[in-house]
């Protein structure tokens, strides 16, 4: 009692669980005894099965409980106390067994909208957990009663009536309470065709039920005729309609065979009582089989419809090949791919989709397509497809194996998509790349061009700015500059040096007398004579005007007057046209000097030759003369 005060929703759940078993148990007592002791059909423990499927298990005590003065109450006119107590607690046992392997086996929220769930109900309820509390039930009968039914019988009895009240009752309740069981929309149609449903089970019934005895004579009046109702009822109305009927046909059927009339009269009661009841079972099983098998296909409909739809929604062209048929031919395809393709399904379907690729695919991307679908793996490969006008479009290919519930691959998915217009800007953008790199490439190679031409550009500058013009010898700056390196090799390695000073006589008058441009003709005989006479290592340069400049490494001053004078022969031997008929020639004066390390520079080597050349010309012209050390000492004037 303190437990049903703290919950007092489940204290008034169980009042009216205890108040509908009491009315089950009413209806088993007064409505379906035969005789003492044997009821067709026993309602009330669908009441409690009913209530304890629908209520959370820290509930099921409390209910338990509440059906024990129910029973009492009902069963005392006809029971002692003890009796009914016992009665109640094997009812208990019964339905709790039943509710707990339901709710063991199938879970919260048990209905009977699936075939699995119609015959667990079978088997657990109306087989096992009857099946066990008839033992029970019989015991408690065979054991404080002096009745003349023997254990078995009562046994069968029990079973049978509590089989065939839950089965008759607990659909009815538990479409009314529970959940799982849609009521149809309120459409006046199907309220007719219930209207007339239930009219034409009420007329048949009472009409079949009232009829003389069906199993002693030859009458043609079958009971079995109401089956077609029943299956009616359960296509038309569904669980609850099959439910409902099946309570109007067992109502009828009940009431008729208690009263001795009908198809099931005229036999010894207890087995007129088999007989509706098996009559009854099998046509209220049937039917709730048949209704719960409809309500699975509406749904997987219902599911299949979804799929359908959201298949046929997808923006990507989806093609679905049944793998198990030879040579994998299309079944399915979606409205975008008749979009993108252009082909319609019936164009398409039976037919393999490779001959919506055109040669123009590549070829790697064949293969790996077709090692896919031979090893049957997923795949995506870039495939050429025709579409139906001839037209080209790439076509990004996802093909998947659909596997069927044995694993083995029945199907394949392919999703086409259309990247057309991705592979051209793919393409113009490697276009662009590529003409990008080879202006790269020849800018690369111009600039490297460029750089050629400006170190030749530079190296004619280094040569002009270290030659003269006219003659093509050094000039008086870059004699300098070689100058300095050959005087350290000499301070170094101790090696002669020497220099001849060179100047042409009397050029002044070659010039007057011939011109200038004969004067210039003269300068470059003679450079063109000495360059040919000198040793690579040799330096040559024009100091100015008609004077010239002999560096000659690894040479003494002897050596330096031999050459000198093989010079001046040489170019005294000159001969240049005049221009007026005549032949010119010229002479010219040198002086020689050596370099003396330690003491000389090249500025003092230089002016030293220069004192050769000047007494060279003092002496008279076209003679050379070779610096004495006096006059490097500065004695001479
Ligand atoms: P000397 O025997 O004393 O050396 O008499 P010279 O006439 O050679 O004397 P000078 O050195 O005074 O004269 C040099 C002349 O050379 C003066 C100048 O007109 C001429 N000259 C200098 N440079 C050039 C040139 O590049 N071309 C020509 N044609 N003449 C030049
Ligand atoms: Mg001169
Ligand atoms: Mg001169």
């Amino acid at each position: 009692m303190h437990r049903m005060m703290k919950d007092p929703q489940g204290w008034q759940y169980a009042l009216l669980t205890a108040f509908g078993y009491y009315l089950g148990a009413q209806i088993g007592v007064k409505a379906t005894f035969i005789e003492q002791g044997i009821a067709i059909l026993w309602p009330p423990n669908a009441v409690l099965l009913t209530a304890l499927l629908l209520s959370p298990v820290r509930r099921w005590p409390l209910l338990c409980l509440a059906v024990i003065p129910a029973e009492i109450v009902a069963d005392l006119p006809t029971f002692t106390l003890a009796q009914a107590t016992l009665f109640a607690l094997v009812n208990i046992f019964e339905s709790s067994l039943a509710a707990g392997l339901l709710l063991y086996t199938v879970g919260r929220s048990f209905a009977l909208d699936r075939l699995r769930n119609v015959a667990l109900f079978g088997l657990f309820a109306m087989g096992i957990a009857s099946g066990l509390a008839a033992l029970l039930g019989a015991a408690v009968y065979t054991a404080t009663t002096s009745g003349d039914i023997a254990y078995w019988a009562f046994w069968r009895i029990w079973w049978f009536g509590d089989g065939l009240g839950l089965l008759i009752t607990f659909p009815i309740l538990l479409t009314l309470f529970g959940a799982g069981h849609p009521w149809h929309a309120g459409n006046p149609g199907r309220v007719t065709e219930l209207t007339a449903l239930t009219t034409v089970t009420l007329l048949a019934g009472i009409w079949i039920f009232s009829q003389p005895q069906y199993l002693s004579a030859q009458d043609p009046m079958s009971p079995i005729l109401l089956l077609p109702l029943t299956l009616w009822s359960a296509i038309r109305f569904g669980v609850r309609g099959a439910a409902f009927i099946n309570l109007v046909i067992g109502t009828i059927g009940v009431y008729f065979t208690v009263h001795e009339v009908g198809p099931f009269t005229g036999i010894h009661p207890a087995d007129a009582t088999l007989r509706l009841q098996e009559y009854l079972a099998a046509l209220a099983f049937s039917s709730l089989a048949l209704a719960a098998v409809l309500r699975e296909i509406a749904r997987q409909n219902d599911q299949l419809r979804i799929l359908d739809r959201t298949v046929s929604a997808i923006q990507e062209g989806v093609i679905i090949t049944d793998a198990r048929a030879p040579d994998n031919p299309i079944i399915y395809v979606n409205p975008s791919f008749e979009t993108v393709s252009g082909y319609a399904p019936h164009e398409v379907i039976g037919r393999n989709p490779r001959f919506l690729q055109s040669q123009e695919s590549p070829e790697e991307e064949r293969e790996k397509l077709r090692l896919a679908i031979h090893a049957k793996q997923a795949v995506r490969v870039l495939l050429r497809n025709h579409r139906k006008d001839g037209s080209l479009y790439w076509n990004d290919l996802i093909l998947s194996p659909i596997r069927d519930e044995h694993g083995q691959v029945s199907h394949f998915i392919g999703i086409q998509h259309d990247v057309t217009e991705l592979i051209s800007s793919r393409d113009a953008l490697t276009e662009a790349h590529d003409q990008l790199n080879r202006i790269n490439l020849e800018l690369e190679h111009r600039i490297e061009e460029r750089t050629e031409e400006l170190l030749r550009a530079n190296q004619r500058l280094e040569i002009l700015a270290a030659t003269d013009p006219l003659t093509g010898t050094y000039n008086r700056r870059h004699f300098f500059v070689r100058a300095a390196g050959e005087i350290e090799r000499s301070e170094r390695h101790g090696h002669p040096l020497s220099c001849i000073s060179l100047d042409i006589d009397f050029f002044k008058r070659i010039n007057d007398h011939h011109g200038h441009a004969m004067g210039d003709k003269v300068l470059q005989a003679l450079t063109d004579a000495i360059q040919e006479s000198i040793r690579p290592s040799d330096l040559f340069a024009r100091f100015g005007g008609e004077e010239f400049i002999l560096l000659l490494p690894d040479t003494t001053a002897d050596g330096a007057l031999r050459f000198a004078h093989r010079l001046r022969e040489k170019l005294n031997a000159i001969r240049l046209p005049d221009g007026a008929g005549g032949q010119l020639s010229f002479t010219v004066s040198m002086g020689v000097a050596e370099y003396r390390r330690q003491v000389d520079d090249i500025d003092k080597l230089i002016q030293r030759a220069d004192q050769g050349l000047y007494q060279a010309k003092e002496a008279g012209r076209d003679c050379i003369r070779q610096t004495a050390e006096a006059i490097a000492s500065g004695t001479h004037a």
